[in-house]
């Protein structure tokens, strides 16, 4: 069996969940085996992880764990492992995974790999390719212990949506007050917009757009065609912007299908959370601005003339769309 974590938010699942039924679905494949999703918390229709490669649901419908109470999901993913003789464990890699996925294998004494890019190669044992050294090389790893861990970078595969449907069962997993020793409070959640680690298409501002009261351009910009908006260290770090928008290494790494970099050099440390774009556009009026080197499209000149007329184009064409 092959089970994977099926992370709700709020009671719904996120396209990243989806891509790791999937992928959970295709490793099963492999081995001739079957997918068991596991969803923690309050949700509602979580049958539909059977449109995504699941055969079987099991729901533990506790509402102490509608929020990651790491030390708790660890202990019930590790149970349901157990009863369900899971071979391998599948998290999507967010910060969720980063919590539970180690703390997971090692209740299982299971070997980790986290952030594959790719379905492992089986023909000789089992290899996980996942990125390294900021997406500038890649590593296999092969795991050798009887249960394996992996954790998916969201956007690795994509998502495919079937027919299938799966057998839910509902169950229930004694919790004692020693695994609930660090408790969520609250949360506050940004509203409105796509996460940044699940954005498709992101639009990103640098240094070169000299203030916190230039992001207009940028909003329009993202608004015009849904995007989610990111930001350079700086940019951040001078308060033009909050702290979740900063993308790099020391930020957010993310793999959406578009990125288009405003005003920003294309250091070394921004690039690491962003190279793995599918496709990057750089607009800059430095010709020798690094970013360049790691477009697919380069734009050169003055962000403030060229990003209002980029957003007029994507206004023109998307009205010619509906017209
Ligand atoms: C340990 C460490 C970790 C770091 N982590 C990160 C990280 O996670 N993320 C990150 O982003 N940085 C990080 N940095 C900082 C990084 O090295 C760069 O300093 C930073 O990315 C530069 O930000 P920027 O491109 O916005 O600004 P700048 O380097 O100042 O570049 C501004 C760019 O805007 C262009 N420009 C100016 N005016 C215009 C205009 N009108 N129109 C168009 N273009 C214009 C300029 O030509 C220039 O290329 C880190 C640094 C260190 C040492």
């Amino acid at each position: 069996m092959v089970l994977v974590f099926a992370e709700q938010n709020n009671g719904t699942f996120k396209k990243a969940t989806f891509e790791a039924v999937n992928y959970a679905a295709k490793v099963a494949q492999q081995s001739g085996t079957e997918v068991c999703a596991l969803v923690l918390g309050e949700a509602t229709d979580v049958a539909v992880l059977g449109n995504y490669g699941a055969a079987k649901v099991v729901h533990i419908a506790d509402a102490r764990l509608n929020n990651l109470e790491a030390r708790a999901y660890a202990k019930a993913i590790a149970i349901v492992a157990t009863q369900q003789d899971a071979q391998v464990l599948v998290f999507s890699n967010n910060n969720t995974a980063k919590a539970i996925a180690p703390r997971v294998a090692a209740r299982l004494k299971a070997g980790l790999v986290a952030g594959a890019i790719a379905i492992p190669d089986t023909a000789n044992g089992f290899v996980v390719k996942k990125s390294v050294f900021s997406g500038k090389a890649f590593a296999y790893v092969k795991i050798n212990s009887a249960i394996k861990v992996i954790s998916i970078i969201p956007n690795s595969i994509g998502v495919v949506k079937s027919e299938g449907s799966s057998a839910v069962s509902v169950q229930q997993i004694d919790f004692t007050d020693h695994d609930f020793a660090v408790k969520f409070v609250s949360v506050n959640k940004v509203q409105g917009i796509v996460p940044l680690g699940e954005a498709e298409l992101v639009v990103s501002g640098g240094r070169g757009l000299k203030g916190p009261e230039n992001w207009g351009i940028l909003e329009n910009l993202a608004g015009s065609i849904g995007a989610t908006l990111a930001c350079s260290r700086p940019v951040a770090d001078s308060h033009w912007r909050p702290h979740h928008e900063h993308v790099g290494q020391t930020g957010g790494t993310i793999r959406p299908d578009l990125y288009i970099a405003v005003g920003i050099s294309g250091a070394i440390q921004h690039l690491a959370g962003v190279n793995s774009s599918k496709t990057i556009v750089v607009i800059n009026k430095d010709a020798e601005a690094p970013f360049f080197k790691s477009a697919d499209y380069g734009v050169l000149g003055d962000a403030f003339e060229i990003v209002p007329k980029l957003t007029a184009a994507f206004l023109k064409y998307k009205a010619a769309q509906h017209a």
